[in-house]
């Protein structure tokens, strides 16, 4: 040891631990999260289950093995079951024909989760180029017979919310001019020529067609092509929905029950399906680790809380969102009274604050709640809390919340081949799963109660014909 470092480990040794502010338990759910337990419990589902789209035989799977660690840990578990979508991937091919533009290339393809399979030898066809669904209606009649490349310049996860509606609408508004197949530029923030998937819609009475992601590579150079002249492409692409395309699954639920107020409900929760093309580590295998670790961290605590706190491991969160709707739908008959639901779908960066969708006043008191949270740099409080799985419950009046985490790398790899375990940092996802625990801890036993939300006034999403 050098003297620099001999004088260094001193230092250390005499800077007293920082113990965070509030109530006793909070120093010992953040130290026992951030002994890094719930990177172990990724890596089984990671490696150990892996890929997880609805419907599969890994999900099942994946329902399996969540079940089962639940009784490892003695917590009360069952499973619900709930209709999915089975939509399969099948051969997946596109090449650039060879014509005016220049020689044949080959392009990085993946279908859109909901894409019809191309006819067998697949589509050929010229390609029509698009940045927004208000240009796509103005070409009208010219779409027809056309691949329609929809093209956007997304650079920072926040652009997400600003294109994805390209993803999830435009194949369907190419169909319904009589496209025969749709390409939508990769939704992400960094390509080493791997295209992300996600869904598509094609609501009631819209044919669906074939609708693939190209890799952010190849959709620069269609376009650079098309400066050219004319570009043909053909597609193949056997992505398809089983027959029949609803087949049963689970959400599986687990329950610490309160001491005191057991019939107030906070639930915690994350999706328990991943897209196939990698391993669903961040998206959302981060979120199944960060509840199930705060679950058995919970499970552990001298007293159990005061309010009956349930985990949610959702199914099919990526491609029709029915475990959400089914647990809406069951808690409602069942007249469950949640006072907060709580969300982890943001992948496994640092966390970084706490955001809350909830009555006036909530945000004042997430802010004591989360006090503690200082301690990581974690306690900053914003208004924008909430998950696809939880929202429902909105309708409901029920408060929800989130973690704010460093999601600057989460789009290099959601919904592509790449996210696999080496993505995530076991230091930071350990310091979001303390985040996530203290919260969860502090909304269950707290005297405070967030004050719900109005009512939303416009048509539930999972209502709306369109879906
Ligand atoms: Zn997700």
């Amino acid at each position: 040891m050098t003297l620099a470092c001999a004088v260094a480990a001193m230092a250390l040794a005499t800077t007293p631990p920082t113990v965070p502010a509030g109530p006793p338990e909070a120093a010992r759910i953040l130290a026992e999260a951030l002994r890094g337990g719930s990177y172990p419990v990724l890596a089984e589902l990671t490696d150990g289950v892996g890929a997880r789209l609805a419907g599969s035989a890994g999900a099942e799977e994946a329902v399996r093995w969540s079940a089962d660690w639940f009784r490892r840990h003695a917590i009360p578990v069952r499973l619900e079951p709930v209709m999915v979508t089975r939509w399969t991937r099948g051969e997946e091919r596109a090449e650039v024909v060879g014509g005016t533009g220049g020689r044949p290339q080959p392009l990085a393809v993946t279908a859109l989760g909901m894409s019809a399979p191309t006819p067998p030898g697949g589509v050929v066809a010229e390609v029509i180029e698009v940045r927004s669904l208000d240009e796509l209606a103005d070409l009208g009649p010219r779409v027809k017979g056309r691949i329609v490349l929809f093209q956007h310049d997304m650079k920072v996860a926040a652009d997400y919310g600003r294109f994805s509606g390209l993803r999830i609408r435009g194949p369907a508004a190419a169909a319904r001019l009589g496209a025969v197949a749709a390409l939508v530029r990769s939704l992400s923030t960094a390509t080493l020529r791997t295209p992300h998937t996600g869904t598509t819609s094609f609501p009631p009475g819209v044919a669906a067609i074939p609708a693939g992601a190209l890799a952010v590579e190849d959709a620069e150079l269609v376009h650079r092509l098309l400066g050219r002249g004319p570009v043909r492409v053909r597609l193949i692409l056997g992505g398809s929905l089983a027959d029949p395309p609803l087949v049963p699954s689970a959400n599986v639920v687990a329950e610490i029950r309160g001491d005191g107020k057991p019939d107030e409900v906070v639930v915690i929760g994350a999706h328990l399906d991943a897209w196939d093309l990698g391993t669903g580590a961040i998206d959302d295998g981060a979120g199944v680790a960060m509840v199930l670790e705060t679950m058995r961290i919970v499970a552990a605590m001298p007293r159990p809380p005061r309010r009956t706190l349930r985990a949610v491991l959702f199914m099919n969160e990526e491609n029709g969102a029915e475990g959400a709707v089914a647990y809406h739908e069951g808690a409602l008959s069942a007249g469950t009274l949640h006072v907060a639901a709580m969300e982890a779908d943001a992948g496994a960066g640092r966390a970084t604050g706490v955001e809350v969708t909830a009555g006036p006043g909530a945000k004042e008191i997430v802010g004591a709640m989360a006090a503690p949270l200082a301690s990581l740099g974690a306690s900053r409080v914003g208004g924008n809390g909430g998950g696809v799985d939880i929202s429902p419950l909105a309708w409901a009046g029920v408060p929800l919340l989130s973690l704010a985490q460093d999601t600057s790398r989460y789009f290099d790899w959601h919904h592509g081949a790449a996210d696999t375990l080496d993505k995530v940092d076991p230091a930071e996802l350990a310091q979001a799963t303390a985040a996530f625990a203290w919260m969860a801890w502090a909304l269950a036993d707290s005297p405070a109660t967030l004050p719900r939300l109005a009512v939303p006034e416009r048509e539930p999403w999972w209502k709306r014909p369109s879906r």
